[in-house]
């Protein structure tokens, strides 16, 4: 399996997350997801989740919530070029994420397997969006994204300072 974007390095077998099985380009450190683990994986956490509910632990005061979010977040470097599926080779859709992240994930129509250059997993699990991805590509997901950039230039709008008369 070639990586979709550097088209020369082969992915290798990482694993991305508890339970979550990825490939990784050696190359550029993109990361590809098929749909099977991304599901097996969501299947995984959710188990998990429930068997924390069920022990009621105390919630713990995690400092790095106390950052804001351009702090925590990692720089990505965005592929802008159509790319085909690592698995069947078919052409990826783009998506935009949106939620404060300015950059896209690419995902086959066909099989549904996610690629993810380096560091959008990192800023995408920072905001607790790394299980949402399947979400991010419906008409829902991307309305929303839309409605944020309307509400964002508005109030870009009305920062605007107004010209004093001369
Ligand atoms: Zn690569
Ligand atoms: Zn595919």
């Amino acid at each position: 399996m070639k990586c979709p974007t550097c088209h020369t390095h082969s992915l290798q077998i990482v694993s991305l997350d508890t339970g979550l099985i990825a490939r990784q380009c050696s190359q550029c450190f993109g990361h590809w997801i098929s749909s099977e683990n991304y599901w097996e994986w969501l299947d995984y956490r959710e188990q998990q989740q429930q068997q924390q509910r069920s022990h009621l632990t105390q919630p713990t005061h995690d400092a790095s919530n106390m950052l804001s979010i351009s702090d925590r977040l990692l720089p990505v470097v965005d592929n802008a070029t159509a790319n085909f599926c690592a698995d069947c080779a078919r052409l990826m859709t783009k998506a935009k994420v949106g939620r404060g992240l300015s950059f896209y994930l690419d995902r086959c129509s066909h099989c549904h397997g996610v690629w993810l250059d380096q560091n959008e997993w990192e800023n995408l699990k920072q905001l607790e969006l790394h299980h949402q991805i399947h979400y991010m590509f419906s008409s829902a997901w991307q309305f929303s994204v839309r409605q944020e950039k309307v509400a964002r230039s508005d109030r870009a709008r009305t920062k605007i300072p107004q010209k004093t008369p001369a």
